[in-house]
């Protein structure tokens, strides 16, 4: 059997005619327009000298051109990488001299500043903007769509995604035909998804979640999507009317709410919410079960995993837990230092083993030998707890660990009690270097438009809450919290920005 991740997509098509993608300005590709697509996508590869396992990095606006692209290197046999279009010339230096690819696709405008990186791996450069132009577009017009799909094993790689590296060196997960094709059937069968369903595509497809979990399971349920660019809030609620799924991060579900048109009339259609990629705050979960009667279904994974676990699709969705180990993986937590499992309801590391285990980091291979034990499980770098459903609770990045006077603060627990604090709308623990205690919990906090809460509100509260190492030492209110594209809150800016709150005489904040 060919492993070929194309092949595991789209061999067993029956209806050609299929509506594939829709996207906003009224364009409808059928499955089979998407197939031919690649073909002669694929075609161009091979001729321009692509080789089975050679990099095709490709930054290029998410497009269909730029999904077909990827569905066309998959199917050459090479991998494809994709790359953030925010990311400078700069950045781009380091992924592509790390990654050596054969071709590099770009969008026409940054051809020129590519070509000079690229010569340094010798690597060529097509071009290929969001509207279907470009070298490599204008080549795959006069090329055939046939194209013999090259027979790949379980273990080739697919892809490289690189880690969004907020501490330390970005490094490319190695992501084989196996991990995604596997991952992709097991979400299709506990989300339920069939040829019916229309899913709402608003996430970016240079990350797992857009481009992998959301693509793939739609292409592989023989279902749809309706591609946007970007996610625009309103244009969202108005397709809601006729579609069936929605995958977002939990920023999604914030802007969402705060539109008055979302309301149980407007989501009555739709068969599922869905959220991941960073944690939903159990309020606006909450929230959400009241304004449209549906509980969002919350996942995790990561780029190095895929998804490892999801809230049931019948069942309990819980508020703040990503529900247990998806089929066929297995996840335990176990004590950071030693690697012993711990019983339930201990945090401790969350680590996983299953067919979604990506195989290692790019060049790397004694950060990846770091990275997993002995018996194949991979360290997550997540904390934890499972529950005695088994139901995984996430505390955060261990990196994100608070340690004050020698005792552990898991931030969520600290942020979870402030969140839950009248004219709080949410909040960020982290730990900045302190004369005393080594490191001091500290809050950033969001508040209520109008709302007059102060540090000595916030800290009072909380005293009869937490125990008096865990409660912050200081209390700042801001405005908003970074966050990358997906929605996660950038603690390593925060980190930077109070690094000598406990040096400096910060004002009491009213
Ligand atoms: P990425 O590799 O960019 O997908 O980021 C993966 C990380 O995002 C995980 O290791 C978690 O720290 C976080 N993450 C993903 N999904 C969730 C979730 N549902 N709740 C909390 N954190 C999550």
């Amino acid at each position: 059997m060919n492993a070929n991740l194309f092949s595991r997509l789209f061999d067993d098509l029956d209806d050609a005619d299929r509506l594939a993608i829709e996207t906003p300005g009224g364009r409808r590709i059928t499955y089979g327009d998407l197939i031919a697509f690649s073909g002669r996508l694929a075609n161009v590869l091979a001729a321009r000298g692509v080789k089975p396992g050679d990099r095709v990095a490709v930054q290029v606006e998410k497009s269909v051109p730029n999904l077909a692209l990827y569905l066309a290197t998959v199917r050459a046999a090479a991998v494809y990488l994709p790359l953030n279009p925010a990311y400078t010339l700069n950045e781009l230096d380091y992924f592509i001299t790390d990654a050596e690819p054969a071709l590099v696709v770009c969008d026409p405008s940054k051809a020129d500043g590519l070509a000079a990186i690229a010569a340094k791996v010798g690597a060529r450069v097509e071009t290929l903007d969001a509207g279907g132009k470009g070298s490599l577009a204008e080549a795959a017009m006069a090329a055939q769509p046939e194209f013999d799909t090259v027979t790949r094993a379980n273990d080739d790689l697919a892809a490289i995604l690189y880690t969004s590296g907020t501490t330390g060196r970005s490094k490319g997960a190695m992501l084989t035909h196996d991990n995604l094709a596997s991952n992709a059937s097991s979400l299709v069968d506990c989300w339920r998804f069939t040829d019916q369903d229309v899913l709402i595509h608003a996430l970016p497809i240079y990350h797992t979640h857009g481009l992998f979990v959301a693509s793939n399971v739609t292409l592989l349920a023989r279902a749809s999507m309706i591609f946007l660019p970007k996610f625009d809030p309103g244009l969202v609620i108005e397709l809601m009317t006729r579609a069936t799924v929605l995958m977002g991060v939990p920023t999604f579900y914030i802007r969402l709410l705060q539109n008055p048109a979302l309301m149980h009339e407007s989501t009555s259609r739709m068969r599922l919410f869905i959220s991941g990629s960073a944690p939903l705050l159990a309020d606006t979960h909450r929230e959400w079960s009241a304004r449209t009667g549906h509980a969002v279904l919350e996942r995790y994974g990561m780029t190095e995993t895929g998804m490892n676990t999801s809230n049931p699709y019948d069942g309990d969705r819980v508020p703040g837990a990503v529900g247990p180990a998806l089929p066929g993986v297995s996840v335990r937590v176990t004590d950071p230092e030693t690697g012993t499992e711990l019983p339930r309801e201990t945090i401790g590391m969350i680590e996983v083993r299953g067919p979604n285990v990506f195989k290692g980091y790019w060049r790397m291979p004694e950060k990846t030998a770091a990275e997993f034990r002995p018996d194949g499980f991979f360290i997550t770098g997540d904390l934890g707890e499972m529950d005695e459903r088994d139901y995984v609770h996430i505390l955060g990045r261990g990196t994100d660990l608070v340690i004050t006077g020698g005792l552990n603060v898991y931030p969520k627990e600290v942020e979870s009690e402030i969140d839950a604090l009248p004219g709080v709308v949410e909040s960020a623990v982290i730990g900045v270097s302190h004369p005393d205690f080594g490191e001091g919990v500290t809050a950033l906090v969001v508040r209520d438009k109008d709302a007059a809460v102060t540090e000595a509100d916030v800290l009072d509260a909380l005293k009869d809450r937490l125990a008096k190492f865990k409660r912050p030492k200081r209390v700042i209110f801001v405005d908003e919290l970074p966050r990358n594209t997906m929605g996660k809150v950038q603690k390593n800016i925060l980190r930077d920005t109070y690094a000598d709150l406990y040096r400096r005489n910060w004002p009491a904040q009213p």
